[in-house]
């Protein structure tokens, strides 16, 4: 048997292009013993897939993609179509790692990045098979312990989530609003704004094009916040220093402003301010905190079941189709989750 699969043939430098990549078919291997075969249905696409398009990724990082070479670590659902592993019968839908292709082997157990997205039988009671890929995967892990751990909301605390209409930030800010905090958010079109402030509930929100950063975001928050969701990095941060109050936190998820960059600019020029008020800046990976999948998914799953919880997606119908996800994932044309339909 045969299937398709995105290779990468070049390292973008800058933007992405849909050239840097190819489409190839492949042979599709038996699965061995304690394997199963997936037929798989959505591929996720994640902002930080940028950072492994390089030949070295970041330091302590997920691997760099190799070139020519499948692109292993990509969160992925798919129907078994063969099972040789306990526990896993044809007709299961699954997610696990081997994503952009069609057909997937995997082996029962073997730990895929960084245990999320380990082989796992879905429940489709709780929610579509693609919401596993975002607001019940990793997505909804990393706003969940960005925010429940690593900033550690405590009563009364003002927070600003930036990106927050893309597939974290907007979980981000409604996980807040739920917990009955007020919460900003920053997007790059009105119309996200508009979605922010309608849809999704939140107390304020600013468009990050439409002005000075630092005075849009004394508008939202005159008295001050106090943790900052940073999803963006560079201005952004250093905004967010000047803004927060004495002891405040800030959670660092990713800066997507730095990702295209070859030689990002130094950090904040302001780093002075968390000496001065106090502040804690702590960087996390959702996958350090797999610990928090259990308790999660049972939150989670209980606000959706309550329609207290809400998301989008935007997909691009066709795995040949990935890399332009991707492209247009880093430009903003997504709200919500970016998925690809195979
Ligand atoms: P996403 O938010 O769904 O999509 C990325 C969004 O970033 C875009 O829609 C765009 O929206 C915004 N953006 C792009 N360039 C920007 C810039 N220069 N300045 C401001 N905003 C910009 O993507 P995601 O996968 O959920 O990732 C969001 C962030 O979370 C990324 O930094 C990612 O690395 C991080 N992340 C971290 C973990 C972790 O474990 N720590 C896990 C998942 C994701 P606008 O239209 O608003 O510009």
């Amino acid at each position: 048997m045969t299937g398709r699969e995105v290779q990468l043939v070049t390292y973008p430098r800058g933007e992405v292009r849909p050239s840097d990549f190819r489409v190839v078919e492949v042979e599709v291997r038996e699965p061995g013993p304690g394997e199963v075969l997936v037929r798989n249905t959505w591929t996720s696409v994640d902002a930080a897939l940028r950072l492994r398009l390089r030949d070295k990724a970041p330091a302590g990082y997920f691997a760099a993609f190799p070139l020519e070479a499948p692109m292993d670590g990509i969160f992925t659902v798919g129907e078994i179509v063969e099972s040789r592993a306990d526990g896993f019968e044809p007709g299961d839908t699954v997610w696990h790692a081997a994503g952009w292709r069609d057909y997937a082997v995997v082996e029962a157990g073997m730990p895929a990045l960084g245990g999320v997205a380990t082989l796992t039988k879905l429940d489709l009671e709780v929610a579509p098979a693609q919401a596993y890929l975002g607001v019940l995967g990793g997505n909804g892990l990393t706003a969940y312990a960005g925010l429940f751990r690593i900033a550690a909301l405590r009563e009364g605390d003002v927070v600003w989530v930036s990106a927050a209409a893309g597939a974290v930030g907007s979980l981000v800010g409604q996980m807040a609003k739920i917990r009955g905090h007020r919460v900003i958010g920053s997007a790059g079109s009105d119309e996200k704004v508009a979605y922010l402030l309608g849809e999704l509930g939140l107390d304020d929100a600013f468009n990050y094009r439409s002005g000075p950063l630092p005075e849009l975001l004394r508008a939202a928050a005159p008295d001050g916040i106090d943790v900052y969701f940073d999803n963006v990095g560079g201005g952004h941060l250093e905004a967010a220093l000047d803004a927060l109050r004495d002891s405040g936190r800030v959670a660092v998820c990713g800066t997507i402003s730095e990702y295209d960059a070859d030689d990002p600019p130094p950090g904040p020029r302001n780093l002075f301010m968390v000496v001065a008020k106090n502040l804690t800046i702590r960087g996390f990976r959702g996958s350090s905190n797999v610990d928090l999948l259990p308790e999660m998914t049972r939150e989670v799953g209980a606000w959706l079941r309550e329609g207290r919880l809400r998301y989008r997606e935007t997909i691009v119908e066709g795995l040949e189709h990935a890399p332009e996800a991707l492209a247009g994932l880093m430009r903003g044309d997504n709200t919500g989750k970016m998925l690809v339909r195979i």
